[in-house]
């Protein structure tokens, strides 16, 4: 007899938990919903969240460009250190720099989270305002995507149990001229190497974050090139509007890492003056070549193509040529003395064995 009170007082239990579990989904899906309603009209969503599938119609003569990322706790942020805002400015902020890569136009976003249910509260509210604050500055709708609890993981020496991690994957859609959007493969010998901006501010200040976080926890006013990093699309529509570049990456690896993924594409070396990189107030060069996460653009033009100054309000520096790939180092440095020497790619590599 007690044995079968218990069974069914632990089917009740069991019932009740999937309940309150389905609720849980149902009004975080019902809340992240209510925050989209008044987001970007003008988009190529026709319809967002509530149906099997989000819709979308691109522009005319347009085609669409579409990007993915992963972001996980303690490899691309740890709750110890990053506020939630900046979380989710961080997990929509990678898409957005590849749209303005290809020079595309952001149409919409979808957000699949993975988090334990003691962030489902307070901490989900700020990561979304970090998200959608920043959706709302690039215009792209927050079209759709699913959520998830995350398991407790267990110690295996212990009986203890630790928090579940934070997963979160965003999909971007942007759409471009059809045939227009900038490639890392169009890079000709002779064209010049331009970046946008100045270069490893994201590294120093994720250094500052690691040694004093609590001096990071309030948002302020003031730029946070690794807190809250901007996406440079205006840069990036632009030159495909002017027909300027050749090719184009986005510095989300590091300059020697991603100027190497560059050279791979379009077959070629490249040789960069170390006095030409533009290197951001507070951050050292070598922060400049390999920090990374900086999301400013990095293109080639020919040598007779004349680069404004400034492309989407931000300064841009010629810091280097590209060349034959003949015996060449794939990226060389040529530091102040003349001396030249190759630029090993030294930033941000999943799965590489740790130097
Ligand atoms: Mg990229």
């Amino acid at each position: 007899m007690a044995d079968a009170k218990r069974t069914k007082d632990k089917r009740r239990r069991a019932k009740q938990t999937q309940g309150e579990q389905t609720r849980g989904e149902r009004s975080l899906i019902a809340n992240i919903r209510q925050r989209t309603r008044s987001q970007a009209g003008n988009s190529a969503l026709v319809l967002g969240i509530g149906d099997d599938c989000a819709l979308l119609r691109p522009p005319k003569g347009e085609e669409i460009v579409v990007t993915t990322d992963f972001s996980l706790e303690n490899v691309h942020f740890r709750r110890g250190w990053h506020p939630a805002e900046s979380v989710g400015h961080r997990c929509l902020v990678r898409g957005l720099s590849d749209l303005a890569a290809m020079g595309a136009r952001p149409q919409a976003a979808f957000l699949s989270i993975a988090l334990p249910k003691e962030l489902c509260g307070p901490w989900l509210d700020r990561f979304l305002d970090g998200f959608l604050a920043l959706a709302e500055q690039y215009d792209v709708p927050l079209a759709g995507g699913d959520t998830a609890e995350s398991p407790r993981c267990s110690k295996s020496n212990s009986a203890r149990s630790e928090s579940g991690l934070v997963v979160a994957d965003v999909v971007l859609l942007g759409s471009v001229p059809r045939g227009q959007a900038l490639l890392r493969s169009g890079a000709r010998a002779g064209d010049i190497v331009y970046v946008t901006g100045a270069l490893g501010g994201a590294a120093a200040e994720l250094r500052a974050l690691a040694e004093r976080p609590a001096a990071f926890r309030k948002k302020d006013s003031a730029a946070h090139p690794h807190l809250y990093p901007q996406p440079r699309i205006a840069a990036g529509r632009k030159l495909v509007r002017s027909h300027l570049a050749t090719a184009a990456i986005d510095l989300s690896d590091g300059l020697s890492t991603d100027l190497a993924h560059l050279c791979e594409e379009s077959g070629l070396s490249a040789v960069i003056d170390a006095q030409a990189v533009p290197v951001h107030p507070g951050a050292t060069l070598a922060d400049a070549l390999d920090g990374g996460e900086d999301y400013e653009l990095l293109f080639t033009a020919g040598a007779k193509t004349a680069i404004p100054a400034r492309l989407g309000g931000l300064g841009v520096h010629a810091i280097g040529r590209m060349a034959d790939r003949g015996r060449r180092p794939p990226v060389a440095i040529r530091t102040s003395d003349g001396k030249t020497a190759p630029l090993e790619p030294q930033g941000w590599e999943h799965f590489r064995t740790k130097r």
